[in-house]
């Protein structure tokens, strides 16, 4: 991706801080906030401050960073109430559903009902 086409990311522009989110942790390799039309009562999204378009033009340059966010999940579900176990769902390329297309991994959990996430179709 080049510099223009980062600059009009969606989730670059979130973390830059250009278009607000509602932030519940920030470190120096990633951003997490709520999703803004949450599928359950626990529903946010932990995207990599740099941009990669998804797991499939990820590195292994990028092992650290994707072990960081996995590791970072459980903690964050945890903490925003999803004490009984959560969803972890990543959206790869059309195919696969994936609307904004920066890495991002979703956290959902708290009770059910949840709503039907969109596949992208
Ligand atoms: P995906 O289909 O995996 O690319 O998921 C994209 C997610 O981003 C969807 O669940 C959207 O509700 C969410 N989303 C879109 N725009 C925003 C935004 N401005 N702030 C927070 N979440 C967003
Ligand atoms: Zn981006």
């Amino acid at each position: 991706m080049t510099q223009t086409e980062s600059s009009n990311c969606l989730f670059c522009r979130i973390v830059r801080g250009e278009i607000p989110s509602k932030r519940v942790h920030a470190d120096d390799d990633v951003v997490v906030f709520h999703d803004i039309h949450p599928a359950a009562p626990v529903h946010l999204l932990i995207a990599p401050r740099r941009h990669v378009d998804s797991l499939i033009s990820a590195e292994p340059g990028d092992q650290a960073l994707l072990g960081k966010m996995l590791l970072l999940a459980p903690r964050l579900a945890q903490e925003h109430g999803a004490t009984d176990g959560f969803r972890l769902v990543v959206n790869n390329g059309p195919g696969g559903g994936q609307e904004v297309p920066h890495l991002h991994f979703h956290i959902l959990g708290g009770p059910r009902p949840w709503r039907q996430m969109s596949t992208g179709s």
